[in-house]
């Protein structure tokens, strides 16, 4: 298996070294005698499983004839690829600091500098190269590769400038624009100061007027206000543009109509939420707070007529909660038949709960990431809006 995987790393260096003996002899292919001893030695450590050494004797071609820009390239790839950054480092810094290479060679020196430095963690030093990529063929993928590192170290205002300076470049705005919103999300949430976190969240919504995350942000901001009636006007744009996000918030919506009195007219607006994207998290609201107010009996009647225009594990395991505890409530004066069905009902419930408990996860839908928690940034991928709020009730690990 290592050999096979060493073949594969060696193949660009391969392609690098037939270039250089057809190059170095006016395009005519080098005879075998003119080609340096070092070359041979490489291949014979290779064909020995010996990539270390083979290394070392293709670093002794290269000195041999420094022209040999694309083999350097090669070779400096090569040791990023096996996680020798260090090697790959000096390499790509050699060529980068050379003044008889042509500017376009110099900033591809420096554009595989910069990922030797992300590769080896060393933000700083790849944001301090890549920021020297300005005006460069390499600007583009430069900017892309600070904005990546402006997430990774949560550096949100950087973030939103260079996603600003991307867009302005001719970026994706479908992309771009929805990121710009999350990281200002992101801000508002460390911001001390509630007016300030405000203006963030609504210029984050002015981004993207139909991303969620800032809608649900301004609305749990107005309940920290104590004003649900506001809080209920910003989720009522939730409900009619993203609707599946109502699972991240349904609780909060019933809460804010509870407030008001209103919580059929909450509870109805949820009815709404189509059966595809009503999840289990707007399905565990809606039983919550009809079981308070109604009693098991009337919401178990409730959930049974639901169940059979939308039927979901997560409802029979609701139903079954719903069931036992109607059951446990009227078992003093009742026959020997409901205390066994009360029995079976629990050893029911004790077997769909665990497996449950395995299935109902958020899921990436780039990566496969699963998690009790929503993330708006999966940590699987580091992908945004890659993960859907209604978790998923096939997901079994
Ligand atoms: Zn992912």
């Amino acid at each position: 298996m290592e050999i096979e995987l060493w073949w594969l790393l060696a193949l660009p260096l391969f392609f690098g070294l037939g270039w250089w003996t057809t190059r170095s002899d006016g395009g005519k292919v080098m005879p075998a005698s003119k080609m340096p001893d070092a070359y041979f030695k490489g291949l014979n450590f290779l064909l020995n499983e010996q990539p270390d050494k083979a290394i070392d004797a293709f670093i002794d071609v290269v000195r041999l004839d420094p022209d040999t820009i694309e083999l350097h390239f090669a070779l400096g790839n090569l040791f990023r690829r096996r996680g020798e950054t260090d090697r790959a480092i000096r390499v790509h810094e050699n060529l980068a600091q050379r003044t008889d290479l042509p500017a376009s060679q110099r900033a591809h020196a420096l554009h595989e500098l910069g990922q030797d430095f992300l590769k080896a963690g060393l933000m700083d030093r790849a944001e301090d190269v890549f920021h020297r990529l300005k005006g460069t063929e390499y600007e583009a993928a430069a900017l892309g590769a600070r904005l990546d590192i402006a997430q990774k170290v949560r550096d949100w205002p950087l973030a939103i400038d260079l996603a600003q300076q991307a867009l302005s470049a001719g970026a994706d705005a479908k992309t771009h624009q929805p990121w710009i919103t999350h990281f200002r999300c992101e801000l508002a949430a460390l911001s001390k100061d509630p007016q300030e976190a405000l203006r963030l969240l609504k210029l984050a919504h002015e981004t993207s007027p139909t991303h969620p995350r800032a809608l649900i942000a301004l609305g749990q901001w107005a309940m920290g206000q104590d004003d649900p009636e506001q809080a209920i006007s910003w989720w009522t744009q939730v409900l009619q543009l993203a609707p599946q996000a109502m699972n991240l918030t349904a609780r909060d919506w019933l809460a804010a109509h509870q407030r008001l009195g209103r919580l059929d007219a909450g509870l109805n607006a949820l009815e709404s939420v189509s059966a595809t994207q009503a999840g289990a998290d707007v399905l565990e609201a809606m039983v919550e707070v009809r079981l308070s107010r109604d009693g098991a009996a009337s919401t178990r009647t409730w959930l049974e007529q639901r169940m059979v225009q939308r039927p979901s594990l997560a409802g029979l395991d609701r139903l079954l909660m719903l069931r036992i505890k109607q059951g446990e409530l009227t078992q003093q004066t009742s026959s020997t038949g409901l205390v066994e069905q009360v029995q079976s009902d629990q050893l029911m419930r004790s077997l769909l709960s665990p497996q449950l408990g395995r299935q109902l996860r958020h899921v990436c839908g780039h990566c496969g990431f699963k998690a009790r928690q929503f993330y708006w940034h999966c940590p699987g991928c580091s992908r945004w809006d890659s993960t859907s709020p209604v978790r998923s009730e096939d997901s079994a690990s």
